[in-house]
């Protein structure tokens, strides 16, 4: 072989190799994650990196219990190398299209299936609208549904399989504790691993230190609590703190149930809260992100506490930007909030 073939012969195969690492890696930057809720999206961009891109469905300032997917949304679930959802009594509308897609369904994981579910509860003074009896009949379903979709998509978590399946409605609301949400960051690691396995070990260092910041909350939540005088909150409005109340030993009172679409509560509810508020003497009434606040107020303006928002981080405001909110700020915050009401 002279020199110009020998010449060509290499350029040749170094043009096959630099084709096929520049084809891996512009099919690399095409994956695309799509999530329905901030929590999710957070945790996703956190653990991807600068790797693939995330989208969050759910429109800034929208309400995720009563959202319906637009035809873009519906292609962009479709078209979505990844679909990560939380599997709740929201997600009716994904349960809808994925079966609409029949064959050409993404790649998805419903995220309650990492945590250990806890029902639903009405505590004492809850306005319990009759719409919550017929939920239950749905919950009911929409867990079989899951469990089929679950053995398709992943079989590596065995804590999946310890979530309660007894009756009433697993609480959706799974990303109110910190421990939740380390085992969601856990469970989406392990969902762009397999998507990705060339970038694996980027996406478990990238989820260790967020777990780590995750585990900082955790603790923040606790000394906090420990630390605290009173160890009862009232919530003048939906309650979609079962599982923080739950981890952290609170006791609570509230308007309605997490998934409750009720926001008219009868006067004994508002009286029963009003008492509670005067009998703990609290400082503070709790409110939501994106309520009208009218139920707290009434309680605020009926006993001198004030009206203060805990965020359950469902999604970020009208004119948020995505870049400069995170789930630990919010929930740091959320911390404050508590100091302030618990003492
Ligand atoms: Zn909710």
């Amino acid at each position: 072989m002279n020199s110009i073939n020998k010449f060509l012969v290499i350029l040749l195969a170094a043009i096959i190799v630099l084709a096929g690492v520049g084809g891996a890696a512009a099919q690399n930057d095409r994956y695309h994650i799509v999530t329905t809720i901030f929590p999710i999206f957070d945790f996703t961009r956190i653990v991807a990196g600068d790797t693939m891109s995330v989208t969050l469905i759910l429109p800034a300032g929208a309400d995720s219990h009563s959202f319906e997917p637009t035809p873009s949304d519906i292609m962009t679930v479709q078209d979505a190398d990844l679909f990560l959802y939380i599997g709740g009594e929201s997600d009716g509308w994904v349960d809808r299209i994925l079966s609409s897609f029949g064959d050409k369904k993404p790649a998805t994981v419903a995220l309650i299936q990492s945590v250990r579910g806890l029902n639903e509860e009405i505590v004492e003074g809850m306005q319990h609208d009759s719409s919550h009896d017929e939920h239950d009949d749905d919950g009911d379903e929409y867990h079989d549904e899951n469990d089929d979709e679950k053995h398709d998509d992943d079989d590596d978590n065995d804590e999946s399989d310890s979530h309660s399946h007894s009756d009433g409605v697993i609480d959706e609301h799974i990303w109110t504790s910190p421990t939740n949400a380390i085992l969601m960051t856990e469970k989406i690691r392990d969902a762009l691993s397999a998507l990705d396995p060339a970038n694996s070990a980027l996406f478990a260092a990238n989820a260790e230190a967020y777990i780590n910041e995750l585990k900082q909350l955790d603790a923040d939540f606790r000394s906090m609590v420990a630390s605290s005088k009173r160890k009862v909150f009232v919530v003048g409005d939906r309650f979609p703190f079962r599982y923080l109340a739950h981890d952290y030993g609170l006791e609570y009172y509230a308007a309605f149930p997490g998934c409750s679409t009720d926001n008219d509560p009868g006067a004994s509810t508002v009286a029963f809260l009003i008492d509670k508020v005067r009998e703990y003497n609290l400082p503070v009434v709790f409110t939501l992100e994106n309520s009208n606040q009218v139920i707290a107020k009434t309680i605020a303006d009926a006993t001198g506490a004030r009206v203060e928002v805990l965020n359950a981080a469902h999604n970020v405001g009208g004119n948020a930007n995505l870049e400069q909110t995170s789930y630990l700020s919010i929930m740091h915050e959320n911390v404050e909030k508590l100091r302030e009401a618990l003492n």
